[in-house]
């Protein structure tokens, strides 16, 4: 092992996007020599796609918007599964995270008397996005990398992480290799953070990126570490659905915050029909769901979505709110939305599900391993509201650098373990040269109709049990990948080898929540029970390892009293 590359940090950060760059700088603030590691280029995390805005009750266009009713409209969203003090600490810090981003030099829209503006978005009850145009992602990251390269955090691009190493019960590193050269390396660490993203690129429709192969889960998962809530997997309502190069890719649910209307191929306004109420902007389960029903009772726009139009609103107020909308669709589709409509469906889109963690330090269940960012779970429950993710990273990465740095405080450069080493490289090493006949491209096209066609909007027992049954399957077969191709320099196929094992544990962990869970709630729609049930309204499942298998626990719903009058405040003004 002398000849591996080697590299020891007090605190080492995998993935770059919004959750590990906030990381990063916590935990370099509380002096942890600290590292970050990503699979792409900084700057490229797919969290700059982001585009309508950063949820934060700052109350700037809205005076009667706090933290209380942001924690409401969480809570609601989520269908009550979300851990209070997750989505408490979320609605009272989110303020200061966005006004701090503007310190470190965050350029936002503003309002006419200078303030940061906020925008409308489905489900909350304010307008409270702070956002630039529909290109917030992009400013969003660039601030948190400019603060980054200037907080001596030492940074490994293009480096994929693919094992864990453990001292005893602790995470003490990880082994990757150089998506460059193929050339192996390691990481010692004090405490390590994940905040890989999510696993979009588990379905065939997404508006992930192709780095959402759900690394953090299965890493995490690997070493002992539980998952929770799998089953809630959140379909954006309106995602391109022509020409098919593009399909899956996200229309912003700014179009509908500033004003888009929604109709089926007969001119109706269907939203009337499925939430009078909010309209468009409902919360994305009820639009996606509505939208997959319009199609499928032949209500549908000719490339099989639906309408939406902007085209009422000036165009210049189009052309300056929605930028990229604008471009998007004149530039892929050929079609001019300042004067006719788009057509959209639903597209796979965030993991409300992911690493269970504590609320305070982002902690999983096993020692030295920390989780923040789309990869951990507990905040949002059965389903996000949209701009909840950006400030959640900005929250809860934070205080996952802080725990992380804290944990690692003293601890001197870790013994790594050989033989763990060995084994994680002679696994990428098998991928290359070893005597499997599996095609990765053919059982990752295999998994996503899998999961396009059993695991998606709708559910029942004989899809999710099929599902089961086949991903079983693909995991056997899985065990013999390999490459077509065995050169080590940038080799795709040699990558998705290996991003296909951690998409198989996702996949199976997400098929198994949700045929457990006996209801439809929020994301998770059931067609043979399509009621809310009493016993899951107070349980999250939690996906545990047991041996080399797989455990699913129901445990009870994480709660916090002094919160309770909250909570009980909004079911009531939703039932009147
Ligand atoms: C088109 C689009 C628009 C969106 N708009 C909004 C919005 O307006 N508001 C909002 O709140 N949310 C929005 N979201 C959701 C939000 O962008 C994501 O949930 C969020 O950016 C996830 O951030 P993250 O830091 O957790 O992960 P990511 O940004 O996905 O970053 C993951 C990082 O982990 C790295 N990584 C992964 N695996 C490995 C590995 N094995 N080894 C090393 N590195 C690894 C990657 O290289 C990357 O650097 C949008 C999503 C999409 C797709």
């Amino acid at each position: 092992m002398a000849s591996i590359e080697r590299h020891d940090y007090d605190v080492v950060v995998i993935g770059a996007g919004g959750a590990g760059l906030r990381a990063a700088i916590a935990a370099a603030e509380e002096g942890a020599r600290t590292a970050l590691v990503c699979k792409s280029l900084l700057g490229k995390a797919h969290t700059v796609m982001a585009e309508g805005g950063v949820a934060a009750a700052l109350g700037n266009v809205a005076p009667d918007d706090n933290w209380r009713v942001h924690f409401q409209d969480t809570m609601f969203g989520g269908k009550y599964l979300n851990n209070w003090h997750m989505a408490e600490l979320h609605a009272k810090e989110a303020p200061d995270r966005v006004r701090e981003l503007e310190q470190w030099g965050g350029v936002f829209d503003r309002t006419p008397d200078r303030k940061m503006s906020q925008r409308a978005f489905g489900g909350h009850t304010h307008r409270r996005l702070v956002h630039i145009g529909d290109r917030t992602g992009l400013e969003l990251l660039r601030t948190l990398q400019d603060k980054a390269v200037h907080s001596g955090i030492d940074v490994f691009m293009e480096c994929t992480i693919t094992r864990l190493l453990k001292e005893g019960e602790r995470v003490c590193g990880a082994v990757g290799y150089r998506r460059a050269d193929g050339n192996f390396v390691t990481f010692g660490s004090g405490a390590l953070v994940l905040a890989t993203g999510g696993a979009g690129k588990c379905w065939r429709i997404t508006s992930n990126s192709w780095e959402c192969t759900g690394d953090g889960y299965g890493l995490a998962f690997g070493a002992g570490a539980d998952l929770i809530d799998m089953e809630f997997v959140q379909f954006h309502p309106t995602g391109m659905v022509w020409p098919p190069g593009v399909v899956g890719l996200l229309v912003t649910e700014a179009v509908r915050g500033e004003g888009g209307i929604l109709r089926n191929s007969t001119g109706e306004r269907f939203m009337e029909r499925y939430d009078p109420k909010r309209l468009e902007l409902s919360t994305r389960d009820v639009v996606a769901r509505a939208i997959f029903t319009e199609v499928k009772e032949g209500r549908g726009s000719p490339h099989g979505g639906v309408f939406l139009d902007v085209s009422h609103l000036p165009a210049d107020t189009v052309r300056r709110k929605l930028p990229s909308m604008y471009d998007q669709f004149m530039e892929l589709a050929g079609v001019d939305i300042t004067r006719g409509p788009m057509e959209v469906g639903p597209t796979c889109h965030y993991f409300m599900g992911g690493i269970r963690v504590n609320a305070e330090t982002g902690a999983s269940s096993v020692p030295g391993l920390f989780a923040t960012g789309e990869c951990s779970g507990g905040m949002n429950g059965a389903n996000r509201l949209g701009g909840n993710s950006l400030s959640d990273l900005l929250v809860f990465g934070r205080r996952a650098g802080q725990g992380a740095a804290h944990d690692a405080a003293d601890r001197g450069a870790p013994q790594l373990d050989d033989a763990q080493i060995e084994d994680a490289i002679g696994e990428m090493t098998r991928y290359r040269s070893g005597p499997g006949t599996e095609d990765p491209y053919a059982l990752h096209a295999e998994l996503q109709a899998t999961m396009q066609s059993d695991v998606g909007i709708f559910r029942d027992e004989a899809g999710l049990s099929d599902a089961v049954e086949h991903l079983d399957g693909l995991a056997r077969r899985a065990a013999s990948v390999r490459a077509a191709v065995a050169k080590r320099e940038y080799n795709p196929g040699w990558h998705l080898c290996r991003d296909l094992q951690n998409m198989l544990i996702v996949s199976r962990a997400v098929a198994r929540a949700a045929l457990l869970r006996h209801e439809s709630r929020g994301a998770h729609s059931r067609l043979d029970f399509p009621a809310y049930d009493d016993y899951w309204s107070e349980h999250n499942v939690v996906v545990c390892k047991d041996g080399d298998g797989v455990r699913l626990e129901p445990q009870p719903v994480p709660k916090t009293r002094d919160l309770i009058p909250l909570v009980e405040q909004r079911k009531e003004a939703e039932r009147t």
